[in-house]
């Protein structure tokens, strides 16, 4: 008899890598994918354990599932929460058959505890999309005051390079995304065979096998210019820095590296490099101790560095973290209004950029009928770009922006 799996992705692309990984060895075992919760003989929800919103939204899926399954059909929970909060989250949740961390096996009703698969060189299936995201390490030696994600995942180990370009080859895809913690300090935890700047080699080494390659989460501190070099030359001038804040002393406070006059620089320089770059941060708002004053240099930073992308998101206490035991917390409306008003600003600036490409031609890949992205636009990430359902999926086409709705942009045939 077919039995079936069904496998909910939350959370990041390290977690989509992940889902992709387990699915391989679940129809290594001999089950098949399905689309469908209800005809699916195992659940398995993947879950994000980053902030307290991701927290909930997983539990909230995972009951979503229990209701959908049909009688008999195991539910799976894995992923960071289960790592984070396993013993917990069992007792919590009695729906869940089973709920185990990274690299366990997921089974049909026995319970393994023990983690048996190396998760990071498991093989995966084809990708049905023309793109895939390609983890290169897993883990972090940074010791970000906000972040608990070196706590459940350990150390970074990177990977041989020859395994991840046998996975780039495998997955026959048009462009490979690179993911991981910190993808710049990627071989610096194996100085003898790998060593700190193996990233450079790495991405020289992917982008002679695929047409985009394309880099997320960079720390701004191990950008260096053979690294900014290098990603200009694969074609994807995309770069997405992990800036968190602007304010040194903030910065300081979350034990991280750098300041908005740097970052400034190292953008104005990328783009002299290559002014058609397109670039994406992040940041925390409402870190303990944030200042009216830092809140706005982040505002200025944010108007000057014209970025074309950028996510905002509320601090959250993480527990076990330096941040949380810190004096200084900001008041919830506080943030709350904080977050409005960068968002605010960054829309416009992003409409704006958006607008601006109109009457510009771009070479797009076709991720589906219908639509595209450019170099600009990551993956799930971004916006995207409308084109004639006629044109090729998994193809590259030459189109003319004709229209912007939005952060998405519509284009025609040249
Ligand atoms: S670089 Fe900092 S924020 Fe990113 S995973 Fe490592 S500790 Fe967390």
């Amino acid at each position: 008899m077919t039995r079936r799996f069904y496998i909910e992705t939350l959370g990041c692309p390290k977690n989509q890598v992940d889902s992709d990984k387990l699915a391989g060895s679940m129809v290594a075992d001999g089950l098949v994918p399905t689309d469908d919760a209800a005809a699916a003989d195992v659940v398995v929800v993947n879950t994000c354990a980053f902030i307290e919103d991701a927290r909930r939204e997983s539990i909230d899926t995972i009951l979503a599932l229990d209701r959908q399954r049909s009688t008999g059909a195991k539910l799976v929970v894995t992923g960071c929460m289960a790592e984070r909060y396993g013993a917990e989250l069992a007792e919590a949740l009695p729906e869940a058959d089973q709920v185990s961390g990274f690299g366990v096996p997921v089974s049909l009703g026995v319970k393994p505890a023990v983690p048996t698969l190396d998760l990071l060189n498991l093989p995966r299936p084809k990708s049905a999309r023309p793109w895939a995201y390609v983890k290169i390490a897993e883990g972090c030696d940074r010791t970000c005051g906000f972040c608990a994600i070196p706590s459940f995942r350990g150390p970074q180990r990177s990977r041989d390079i020859e395994a991840i370009l046998d996975e780039v080859d495998e997955l026959e895809v048009r462009e490979i995304v690179l993911v991981a913690q910190d993808l710049a300090s990627y071989g610096k935890d194996r100085p003898g065979d790998l060593g700190a700047g193996s990233i450079v080699r790495l991405v020289r080494q992917v982008s002679a096998r695929v047409d985009w390659t394309r880099l997320l989460y960079l720390y701004p501190s191990d950008l260096t210019d053979e690294l900014v070099d290098a990603i200009c030359d694969t074609g994807v001038a995309y770069f997405d820095l992990s800036l968190q804040h602007v304010s040194k002393p903030l910065l300081r406070r979350m034990r991280r590296w750098g300041d908005g006059g740097r970052f400034l620089r190292r953008i104005a320089d990328i783009r002299r490099r290559e002014p058609a770059a397109a670039f994406r941060s992040n940041f925390i708002v409402g870190y303990p101790g944030e200042t009216e004053a830092d809140h706005d240099e982040l505002l200025r930073f944010v108007e000057a560095a014209d970025l074309d992308w950028c996510g905002f998101f509320a601090y959250s206490a993480e527990d076990g973290t330096h941040a949380a035991a810190l004096d200084r917390q900001v008041d919830a409306s506080l943030t709350a209004e904080r977050l409005a008003e960068l968002r605010a600003m960054q829309d416009e600036i992003t409409l704006r950029r958006r607008d601006e490409l109109i009457g510009a031609e771009a070479t797009v890949l076709v991720d589906q009928p219908g639509e595209a992205r450019s170099t600009r636009e990551a993956p799930e990430i971004d916006g995207v770009i409308e084109v004639p359902d006629h044109l090729a999926v998994g193809q590259f086409h030459q189109v003319r922006i004709v229209d912007a709705l939005g952060p998405d942009l519509v284009a025609d045939v040249r």
